[in-house]
């Protein structure tokens, strides 16, 4: 539950950042409409590209595990974006209690445990659809349905509340790390003697163990700036 608080906070943080603190209102402050609900199911899409899924092209390839999870995070930030959205509009929920209703559906406790299991891939491309179905919805946002088939995809997918943590906080920070050092003009460096830097974000995450996401971003900065100097 703390761990999704966590989350709320950062992706506010990072929206604020990336779209302007207006962003909740469903435009950017460049004046971009937002469709938070049209990116999640376009990074389903991607998710179910995890897998050879065309019957005509590459029949015999094997379903690239570490990508889907990559997508898994990728849709999480749209979909923890979009209860955000839903809530400064209807709810006005503190994220204490916007977690807490988010964890109240069932699959929830599915991914309290460690887990390193995948489901099969036609169980895990059906589950995915499920997810589509909902951001597809046409009568407004469900965020117990939503929660309750993004849970269930997390544990397909090889994941538990541990490592989806770990995995999109080293994201977002990440992704707060770029927008804060010239992503947009072109001035960020991406590549770091030869390592590029989510490559370097791992390790961090690996030499520290459960880190702050503050502790990660300066360590973040402490690399750069020997790059920069
Ligand atoms: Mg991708
Ligand atoms: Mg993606």
């Amino acid at each position: 539950m703390d761990k999704i608080v966590l989350m709320l906070e950062l992706q506010q943080q990072l929206n604020d950042a990336t779209n302007g603190a207006q962003w909740t209102s469903g435009v950017t402050k460049n004046g971009k409409e937002i469709n938070w609900k049209r990116c999640i199911y376009m990074e389903c899409a991607e998710m179910i590209d995890s897998f050879a899924w065309k019957h005509w092209k590459n029949i015999a390839a094997e379903p690239d595990w570490d990508n889907l999870k990559i997508e898994v995070v990728d849709v999480w930030h749209f979909i923890l974006s979009q209860a955000i959205e839903e809530n400064a509009k209807v709810g006005k929920l503190s994220f204490e209690d916007l977690a807490n209703q988010s964890c109240a559906v069932s699959s929830y406790a599915g991914i309290t445990k460690q887990n390193t299991l995948y489901a099969s891939q036609k169980e895990i491309i059906e589950q995915v659809e499920l997810l589509m179905l909902d951001a597809l919805e046409r009568d407004g946002f469900h965020l117990s349905k939503m929660m309750e088939h993004f849970f269930t995809l997390v544990k397909m997918s090889g994941l538990d509340i541990g490592t989806l943590y770990r995995l999109y906080v080293g994201k977002n920070i990440l992704n707060q790390f770029r927008q804060d050092h010239g992503y947009k003009d072109g001035s960020y460096i991406k590549i770091w003697n030869g390592v590029e830097d989510n490559v370097v974000m791992k390790g961090i995450w690996e030499e520290n163990g459960d880190i702050a996401p503050e502790f990660l971003y300066e360590k973040l900065e402490a690399h750069y700036e020997i790059l920069e100097a």
